[in-house]
């Protein structure tokens, strides 16, 4: 199994060493036709709009979409999120549109730029998993079709799934613990 990461602008390389510690084959995705040679997707944070114009700058966009409808599993994390939505509360940026969910950009305001929480997230297990939120996406609403994992003081949602696409506002990859990406392995291997 090989899983890329997005690796045109944001926090690739802690992505690759996360997949490399679940033992995992990682690449560096910067050119369309490396996505023939995955078999899952990481989108990872950074800023969404500039995601977006590299994207369609480097006609990898429609590429994504065209792996993802035929069933690539992909993760969005946080900018990777917003890049999953359909529906972009303020702002016609380019996203995949993969996600029935409406985001909100920079949701938690200015006072709250980059905190930590721990979360009780059953699909991850018991122990509590600390995410860091950095200039973070919330998700206002969902359709019925989409899985809600977790949310944040159980109002704002904020790790989600639907079929093969998994989304979280906050970065699994800037701490130690790896069961995001696990889970993700295990979605990519087709056991969850
Ligand atoms: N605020 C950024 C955006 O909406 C996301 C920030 C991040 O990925 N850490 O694009």
């Amino acid at each position: 199994m090989k899983i890329g990461v997005l690796a045109l602008q944001g926090a690739f390389r802690e992505h690759i060493e996360a997949l490399k510690k679940c033992k995992v084959e990682a690449i560096e995705i910067k050119k369309s036709s490396q996505l023939d040679d995955i078999d899952g997707l990481i989108i990872p944070g950074g800023e969404s709009t500039t995601i977006g114009l590299l994207m369609q700058q480097f006609n990898l966009g429609d590429k994504i979409l065209e792996k993802a409808n035929h069933g690539m599993p992909i993760l969005g994390t946080c900018a990777g999120m917003v890049m999953l939505a359909k529906d972009i509360v303020d702002s016609e940026q380019f996203r995949l549109g993969l996600m029935d969910i409406i985001v909100r950009r920079n949701a938690f305001g200015r006072q709250r730029e980059s905190f930590e929480r721990s979360l009780n997230i059953s699909a991850l297990g018991d122990e509590p998993f600390k995410a860091i939120f950095i200039r973070a996406p919330y998700i206002e609403a969902t359709s019925p079709n989409v899985e809600v994992l977790c949310k944040l003081d159980n109002e704002k949602i904020i790790f989600v799934k639907q079929g093969n696409c998994l989304a979280a506002s906050f970065h699994p990859e800037l701490t130690e613990d790896i069961r995001v990406h696990q889970y993700f392995v295990r979605l990519v291997n087709k056991t969850i």
